[in-house]
C-alpha cells in the first residue's frame, strides 16, 4: 500500500530526517503528488554509516553461515512474491513505466534474490597447490560496508542487484535511491527486515544526490561503493573514493549498437530492433540506440521499422496495451527534446516522433513518442552522447570490418545486438565488439547469472552474476607449514 510519508531506514527504524526536511514523490505519467519522503542530511549519513558499520563490526550478520543466508534471500523473494501486484503498481505509479515492463523488472528482482541465495551456499574459498609440507586455502570474507547508490530508471530492479549479492557476501548495506524514484526502495528493505535481517544490515537514505553523495563515497567508515548511473556522476565517484581506496564498482551509460545483417530474418530484426530501444521509454542503459542496416535491406528494413514503430501505443501506464509509458521528469524530457533539436541541426532528419504526443491524456506528465532519426553519421552528437530517452539513428553500412569499426567508435561499451543467420558472422562480430554484452538475434540483455556491465566508460564490475561476489568479497590467503621439521630459512 501507498504511504503517505516515507522516513529514512537506519539501524532497522524509520527515522526523520536530522533537520525534518521532506520532499515529494511524483507521478511522471500525471504529475500527481503521491508521497512525502524524507531528506536525508550529512548527519543522516554519519548515522547510516554508522549503524552499517557497527553490524559489520560487532554484529552477528558477516559471521552468519552461509546457508543462513541464503535462507533470508529466499525469504525476502517469497515475501516479494507474496506482495508481486502492489509493489508493481507503485512502480508504475512513481516510475511512468508500462505495468508490462514493472511485472517483468519487479519479478527479475525477485529471481535475483534467489539466484543469490543459491551463490551464497556455494561460494566459498578454495585449496591451491603449494610445494610439499605446506597447506594453502582461500577465505571469502565481505568486504564490509557498501554505498549502494542507484538510478530511477529500473528502481526495484537496481535496488535488488545492489543488495541481494551484498547480502549474499555478508556486507552491510546504505542504499540511496534516485530522488525521482524513492519509494520501492524502501519497501524493498522493509521486506528485508520482515524477512529477518537483522538491524543495521540495510539502511536507506533518500535525499539529493549531490547534496550527500559526495559525502557518502567520501565517507572512512564506508569500505565499498556500488553505483549505477550517468558516466559523469561515476567519474566523480570514483575520484572521491580514491582517498580512502575503497573498492568501486561502476555501471554507467551507453550508445549501444544494433547491427542488422542483409542475411538476417527481417521481421524479426524489426520487432527485435523496436524492443532494444523502445522498452523502457528508451530509458535503459543498454537501449541499443545506434541502429545500423545492411544497405541492401536499408529500404525494406525501414519501412516495417517505422511502420511498426508507428504502432507503438504511449499512454496510460496501467493499460496492459501500452508499450511506452511516461518519461521520468518534466527536465528529462527537455533534455530528449534538445537532443532532437540538436540532431535535426547537426543534419540529420526526423522520419517519425521527434515531439509529444498529441491529446487529453498528455496534457499533465511528461511524454516522448518513439522517434527515428536517418542520415546521421557516427561522428555526429546525436550517434556519441546518450540520450536516455525513445531516440534512435539509423545509419547503413557494407560490410564487417566496417560495421565494426563504427560501432566501436564510442566513449562507451556497454550493450550490443547482431541479427544474422550466419553463425560465423555473429561470432565474429560478437568477438569484436567492445562490448560486456551482445545480444546474437535477441533483444534481451540479461537474465539473473548472466554478467552485465561495460567496457571504457560503461564502468567496470559485472553485476547479476556469480562473479559478482568477488566483487563484495576479500580474498584471504592462508599459507600453513605442515612439516614435520620447523621452517628453518636462514639456516642457522
Ligand atoms: P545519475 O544522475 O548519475 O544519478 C544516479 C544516482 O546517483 C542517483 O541516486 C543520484 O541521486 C545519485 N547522485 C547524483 N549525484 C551524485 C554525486 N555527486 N555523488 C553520488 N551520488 C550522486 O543517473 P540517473 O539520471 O539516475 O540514471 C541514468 C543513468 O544511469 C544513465 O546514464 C544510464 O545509462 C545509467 N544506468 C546504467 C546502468 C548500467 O547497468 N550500466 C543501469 C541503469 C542506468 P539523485 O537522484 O538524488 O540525483
Ligand atoms: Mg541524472
Amino acid at each position: 500500500m501507498l504511504k503517505d510519508t516515507y522516513q529514512l531506514l537506519i539501524n532497522g527504524e524509520h527515522v526523520e530526517s536530522s533537520n525534518g526536511e521532506f520532499f515529494e514523490a511524483y507521478n511522471p505519467a500525471t504529475g500527481e503528488v503521491l508521497a512525502q519522503v524524507a531528506k536525508a542530511t550529512k548527519e543522516d549519513v554519519d548515522k547510516a554509516v554508522s549503524a552499517a558499520r557497527t553490524a559489520f563490526d560487532s554484529g552477528k550478520w558477516p559471521k552468519q553461515t552461509a546457508a543462513k543466508r541464503a535462507r533470508l534471500l529466499n525469504k525476502i523473494a517469497d515475501i516479494m512474491r507474496s506482495r508481486f501486484e502492489e509493489i508493481v503498481r507503485i512502480e508504475v505509479l512513481n516510475s511512468g513505466k508500462t505495468v508490462a515492463a514493472a511485472q517483468g523488472q519487479v519479478m527479475q528482482a525477485i529471481e535475483d534474490f534467489e539466484f543469490y541465495a543459491g551463490v551464497a551456499i556455494t561460494s566459498g574459498g578454495k585449496t591451491n597447490p603449494v610445494p610439499n609440507g605446506f597447506f594453502n586455502y582461500t577465505l571469502k570474507e565481505p568486504v564490509g560496508v557498501c554505498a549502494q547508490i542507484i538510478p530511477w530508471n529500473y528502481p526495484m530492479m537496481m535496488a535488488a542487484w545492489k543488495i541481494a549479492p551484498a547480502l549474499a557476501a555478508g556486507c552491510t548495506v546504505v542504499l540511496k535511491p534516485a530522488s525521482h524514484t524513492p519509494i520501492t526502495a524502501y519497501i524493498l528493505a522493509d521486506i528485508c527486515h520482515e524477512a529477518g535481517v537483522p538491524a543495521g544490515v540495510v539502511n536507506v537514505l533518500t535525499g539529493s544526490g549531490s547534496e550527500i553523495g559526495p559525502y557518502l563515497t567520501e565517507h572512512e567508515d564506508v569500505d565499498k561503493v556500488a553505483f549505477t548511473g550517468e558516466t559523469e556522476t561515476g567519474k566523480d565517484i570514483m575520484s572521491r573514493a580514491s582517498d580512502t581506496l575503497k573498492r568501486v564498482t561502476l555501471e554507467l551509460g551507453g550508445k549501444s549498437p544494433n547491427i542488422v545483417f542483409d542475411d538476417c530474418d527481417i521481421d524479426g530484426a524489426v520487432d527485435g530492433s523496436l524492443f532494444g530501444i523502445f522498452y523502457n521509454t528508451g530509458q535503459s542503459c543498454e537501449a541499443r540506440s545506434r541502429l545500423f542496416v545492411h544497405e541492401d535491406i536499408y529500404d525494406e528494413f525501414m519501412d516495417k521499422f517505422v511502420s511498426k514503430a508507428k504502432q507503438l501505443r504511449v499512454g496510460d501506464p496501467f493499460d496492459k496495451n501500452t508499450h511506452i509509458g511516461a518519461v521520468i521528469s518534466e527536465g528529462h524530457e527537455k533534455v530528449i527534446d534538445d537532443y532532437v533539436k540538436l540532431a535535426v541541426e547537426e543534419g540529420g532528419e526526423v522520419v517519425y516522433g521527434g515531439k509529444r504526443p498529441e491529446g487529453e491524456e498528455f496534457k499533465d506528465g511528461h511524454w516522448y513518442l518513439p522517434t527515428i532519426i536517418t542520415n546521421v553519421t557516427n561522428d555526429m552528437r546525436i550517434a556519441q552522447e546518450e540520450v536516455f530517452g525513445p531516440v534512435v539513428v539509423v545509419m547503413t553500412f557494407k560490410d564487417e570490418k566496417e560495421v565494426l569499426q563504427r560501432a566501436n567508435d564510442s566513449i562507451f561499451g556497454l550493450g550490443s545486438a547482431v541479427w544474422t543467420k550466419d553463425h560465423g558472422k555473429a561470432h565474429r562480430i560478437a568477438a569484436g565488439l567492445k562490448a560486456g554484452i551482445v545480444m546474437v538475434n535477441n533483444p534481451i540483455s540479461a537474465f539473473p547469472g548472466t554478467p552485465f556491465g561495460g567496457y571504457k566508460q560503461s564502468g567496470f564490475g559485472r553485476e547479476l552474476c556469480v562473479e559478482t561476489l568477488d566483487l563484495y568479497t576479500e580474498t584471504k590467503s592462508v599459507l600453513a607449514y605442515t612439516g614435520a621439521k620447523p621452517v628453518n630459512m636462514f639456516g642457522l
